[in-house]
């Protein structure tokens, strides 16, 4: 939605103990300690905070609640980005393409490094 707010967004690595869902759960948890009342969002508006699972290893979850990796992942940039700088050479699991590829098909207008706000 262009109709909000710049906002900012980040992506993070780390090795994981917990169950796929019960990491959601706790990232759910975050939000909502965080201020998050989905009852009072536009979807694909402004929130306080969004934590999503993009990637579990290689894992493919399909289940009601968590779908891995995240469907939306490939097509928006401002993932796709940050992800890259972390793990430039990192492919998809479903398809084995790699992630760096998805980003030439994608608009990347309006999207700039956190650390360059200033200039654009
Ligand atoms: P958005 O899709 O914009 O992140 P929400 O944060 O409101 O929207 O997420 C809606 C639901 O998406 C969550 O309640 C969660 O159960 C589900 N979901 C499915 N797959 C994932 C995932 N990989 N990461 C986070 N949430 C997910
Ligand atoms: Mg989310």
């Amino acid at each position: 939605m262009l109709d909000q707010a710049d906002f900012l967004n980040a992506v993070a690595s780390a090795e994981c103990a917990l169950e796929p869902l019960e990491l959601l759960r706790r990232c759910n948890a975050l939000e909502a300690a965080l201020g998050r009342d989905r009852s009072r969002e536009r979807v694909k508006g402004p929130r306080t905070l969004d934590l999503d699972i993009l990637l579990f290893g290689t894992e493919i979850i399909d289940l009601p609640a968590l779908t891995v990796p995240h469907p939306g992942m490939t097509e928006r940039a401002f993932v796709l980005r940050p992800l890259l700088e972390l793990e430039p050479d990192l492919a998809d699991p479903r398809t084995g393409r790699v992630f760096a590829d998805f980003l030439a098909s994608v608009e990347t207008q309006g999207i700039y490094p956190a650390g360059l706000a200033a200039l654009y």
